[in-house]
């Protein structure tokens, strides 16, 4: 499938201020505020990054506003140039050192406009990441709310329907969900997520250092957001070519390519920039991510627990403070929070009694009681 992403999406007049001009820090100036971004780094008790489409035009992705972009070139009549594909797209060395600021403990929430899926594919925690327009490789079960990171872009837009169900069992002898997939890609007039908006506004209130990426922050709500930093007491850090809508409110303005900023940043803070191996779908933060100890898992499934999911690489996400020599105090917490085998009768009676005796109500019942046997 094409990149141009762009041309999946309903035409809508007002784009923003398209194909202004770039300008760069000379050498001296450049490395100058990066020291500077280094040293609020260093002091920052919660750093959060928003990144845009200027991050991954390194990685082949065409920007939207830029000397090139989608909508520049568009509003000249001609057609953005791409140089990969999404799924041959790597991510870039920005991707990257996002990652290692992660994994070092500085960053503490990432924010992005991009749909490109290079966060995800990068293993950046899907729990610490808010994808605010969409994310070309994952599709979610309107029913449930259970999202599938796929290997290949899902070829659907604006929030419609992939064709695909959900696969998703929440219990044993249970049948899967079955609510109809949908794309998590926004068209322009598309309500943001309700989650990832709700983490993302929240991480911006507690953020004391709001740094963006690549992004001319024109788009809304995601482009205020670091002005909610901003507002609660934080600084205001911005990288981008190209003037932004919120220039004013910065703290520290960069001029300069990301990945070269990101480059001499690691260096600064004495971090490496963690490889790139592949796509790798990192599903938690938590730093046990290790499958779970085979006698917990089977304890689990005797009991009836979920079992994971097949595919797309999910990891288990892990229980706070789980270590794999509290295997036992672990299987007894996990029992102690589900409900008892009575409670679940209970239930299950009641829901007779309301729907009349229908058949599911009655064959939950069955295995609810088959269950605990
Ligand atoms: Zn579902």
């Amino acid at each position: 499938m094409s990149v141009n992403y762009a041309a999946g999406l309903s035409p809508y007049a007002d784009k923003g201020v398209c194909g202004l001009p770039e300008s760069f820090d000379s050498k001296d100036e450049l490395r100058e505020k990066v020291e500077a971004l280094a040293q609020l780094i260093r002091n920052s008790q919660y750093l959060v990054v928003h990144s845009g489409a200027g991050i991954s035009t390194s990685s082949g992705i065409p920007d939207f506003r830029g000397p090139k972009g989608v909508w520049t070139m568009e509003e000249r009549g001609e057609s953005p140039h791409f140089d990969t594909t999404f799924e041959e797209a790597r991510p870039s060395l920005t991707h990257m050192a996002l990652l290692g600021l992660q994994r070092a403990g500085h960053l503490k929430y990432l924010i992005s406009q991009n749909v490109d899926g290079l966060h995800v594919r990068s293993g950046f925690p899907r729990d610490l990441l808010s994808e605010l327009h969409g994310n070309m490789f994952v599709e979610e079960c309107e029913k449930c709310g259970r999202q599938y990171v796929r290997d290949k872009v899902i070829g659907v837009m604006g929030l419609k329907p992939t064709g695909k169900y959900c696969e998703e069992v929440r219990g044993r002898g249970l049948r899967a969900c079955r609510g109809k997939l949908i794309s998590t890609i926004l068209d322009w007039e598309d309500a943001l997520p309700d989650k990832d908006l709700n983490r993302a506004e929240d991480a911006s209130r507690r953020a004391d250092l709001a740094l963006t990426l690549g992004t001319s922050l024109q788009i809304k709500p995601s482009g205020d957001l670091p002005l909610v930093t901003k507002r609660k007491g934080g600084k205001v850090v911005i990288i981008n070519l190209q003037p932004t809508k919120h220039d004013k409110h910065a703290h520290l303005r960069i001029n300069g390519y990301v990945d070269e900023v990101m480059s001499q940043l690691m260096g600064l803070l004495g971090l490496a920039i963690p490889k790139w191996e592949g796509p790798t779908i990192c599903e938690s933060s938590a730093p046990d991510l290790k499958p779970l100890p085979a006698i917990t898992v089977k304890k689990e499934v005797k009991k009836g627990v979920k079992k994971e999911g097949k595919g797309e690489g999910r990891k288990r996400p892990a229980e706070p403070n789980m270590k794999e020599e509290d295997e036992e105090t672990n299987v007894s917490n996990t029992h102690s929070e589900h409900p008892s085998r009575a409670t679940l009768l209970g239930l299950s009676e009641r829901l007779i009694r309301l729907t009349e005796g229908q058949d599911f109500a009655i064959e939950l019942a069955y295995i609810i009681e088959s269950s605990f046997c």
